[in-house]
């Protein structure tokens, strides 16, 4: 039962409703063994509702609703139709964006003022009514051949086939909508399995997805926990899974994939750097580098966790920065005023607490932050302010380890060179930002970084157009722009005699 008070309550229906059911096949189902999950509003600690825990038979059951799809007349949807469903999801995911975004604040904790309010900033919409242009321009190629005589060859792009989407907590309405656009871009079937702390924002998508008509089995969402994931990762009955989060998580997904040699997506964990030169423009590389890690309180796989400043001014920098997290206000998600909310759940806490401690150890200094917040309300949501360390080390595992929360390592350095060795220097490679005035200094640090994206002046910035994805350890395949495409096709060449 929802603990909210009753004006929150009343505005959200799936609350009311009672969310804990799975979709499968177009029906909302219990769980097969009736088992659930409470899900937790982080700010408070307190039980929002009950969700359907999924077992082994209800992904059997989700997994052979999804093959019935792909078999059935989904197959032969034409790009067109597809299109039509993208806009029309794209719409309503417009519409209903204030209480998906409430939904996401509740579970997640993400603060209600982070983005404006309105559909203009219904930035997911605007993924979906990209992926509905890409939808009608998907199409193979002719290709001359040398074979002697009359051979006429073409290749043609189909659909993988089932798509499992196993999905992370820290942004849950974008993190469904980067795989179900692509999915129904290309005319794949999925079944979703949101993340445990926060699945209400996909539930209220399945119904949106119902409502707008797309096809019975098409999407199908099972939510639980990690064996949930573990066994659709597993299942032969998938052909593609679509991973994002940790990369501890994304290795048992490759083992598990191997079994019919599934293809695999994964978008992993990161340790980004964000260098600032001597020569940039404080002004803004101060609120951007804070903005760049500490956003979402730091729980954005891309975070600029390690903040390198060029030496003569990096005692300046560590005080503006400090400055600049001290003033960013804590507090619970449903205040507009705040920006800077909760950790999603007991373990983060725990687990960026214990960062702070081991910070401490390793002989860093804490000039701002550091400890987790207990006074007054704060004391039952899991609150940590945003906490900058000075004189870090690169061998210091709070430099080398993903944290995962509103934690800013700043290193000096002196070189441009020694810059980039040490940027590349860990095992991660998703992102990375420079600023500098110096145009050629960008290039050159963008060349050189080893990473999927790289932002000068700027960070955090995002374009359903354009690729995310990361190098090493943080992933394999893109995500969004033409490309994210080719992971959810498969080329089949067709060789024609034509003599
Ligand atoms: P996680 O890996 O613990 O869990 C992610 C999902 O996998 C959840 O739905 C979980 O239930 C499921 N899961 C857990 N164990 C599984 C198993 N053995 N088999 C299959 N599924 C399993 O990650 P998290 O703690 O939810 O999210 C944080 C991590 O996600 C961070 O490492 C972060 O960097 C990463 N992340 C990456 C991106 C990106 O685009 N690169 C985006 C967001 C988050």
């Amino acid at each position: 039962m929802s603990t909210l008070s009753p004006p929150e309550a009343a505005t959200i229906p799936l609350l009311k409703a009672g969310p804990g059911r799975l979709l499968i096949g177009g029906e909302w189902v219990h769980a097969a063994d009736g088992a659930t999950f409470p899900s937790i509003n982080p700010s408070t600690g307190e039980t929002l509702v009950e969700i359907a825990q999924g077992g082994a038979a209800d992904v059997d059951q989700a997994v052979a609703a999804a093959r019935a799809a792909f078999e059935g007349p989904w197959r032969n949807s034409t790009p067109d139709e597809r299109q039509r469903l993208l806009w029309a999801l794209a719409d309503a995911v417009a519409e209903n964006y204030e209480e998906l975004r409430l939904l996401e604040t509740l579970d997640m904790g993400t603060p209600i003022g982070r983005r404006r309010p309105g559909p203009s900033s219904a930035w997911e919409a605007s993924v979906l009514r990209h992926f509905a242009g890409m939808a009608v321009g998907i199409h193979g190629e002719t290709i001359p051949n040398s074979v002697p005589g009359s051979m006429f060859t073409y290749t043609l792009k189909e659909p993988v086939g089932v798509v499992a989407a196993i999905v992370p907590w820290n942004r849950p309405i974008s993190n469904a909508i980067w795989k179900i656009a692509p999915v129904l871009a290309t005319g794949c079937t999925m079944v979703l399995k949101p993340a445990e702390e926060a699945s209400l924002a996909a539930l209220r998508l399945g119904e949106l997805i119902n409502e707008v008509g797309i096809p019975p089995g098409v999407v199908n969402i099972v939510t639980g926990f990690g064996e949930t994931g573990a066994a659709l990762a597993a299942h032969r009955g998938v052909d593609k899974v679509a991973f994002t989060g940790s990369t501890v998580v994304g290795q048992h997904i490759v083992r598990a994939a191997a079994g019919n040699l599934k293809r695999v997506s994964l978008e992993l964990g990161g340790k980004s750097p964000d260098v600032v030169f001597a020569d940039a423009d404080l002004n803004k590389a101060v609120p951007g580098a804070a903005l760049g890690v500490f956003f979402n309180s730091g729980q954005i796989c891309c975070a600029g966790t390690r903040i390198y400043v060029e030496r003569p001014i990096y005692d300046e920098f560590v005080e503006r920065i400090s400055a600049q997290a001290a003033k960013l206000r804590v507090g619970n998600s449903l205040d507009p005023q705040t920006r800077i909310g909760p950790l999603v759940s007991a373990e983060q806490l725990e687990r960026v607490v214990g960062y702070l401690d081991l910070s401490r150890e390793e002989g860093a200094r804490t000039t701002v932050g550091g400890a987790r917040l207990t006074e007054g309300d704060l004391a039952r949501g899991y609150f940590v302010p945003p906490t900058v360390l000075a004189d870090v080390s690169d061998d210091m595992r709070v430099a080398r380890e993903e944290i995962f929360g509103p934690v800013a390592c700043v290193l000096p350095f002196d070189t441009a060179e020694e810059v980039v060795a040490r940027s590349n220097d860990t095992q991660f490679g998703l992102s990375g930002g420079v600023w500098t005035r110096d145009v050629g200094k960008a290039h050159r640090f963008a060349r050189d970084l080893q990473a999927g994206t790289v932002w000068v002046n700027s960070y955090n910035v995002m374009d359903p157009a354009v690729p995310f994805g990361g190098y090493k350890t943080s992933g394999w395949g893109r995500e969004m722009g033409q490309q994210s495409l080719d992971d959810y096709l498969n080329v089949k060449s067709v060789w024609i005699d034509t003599a």
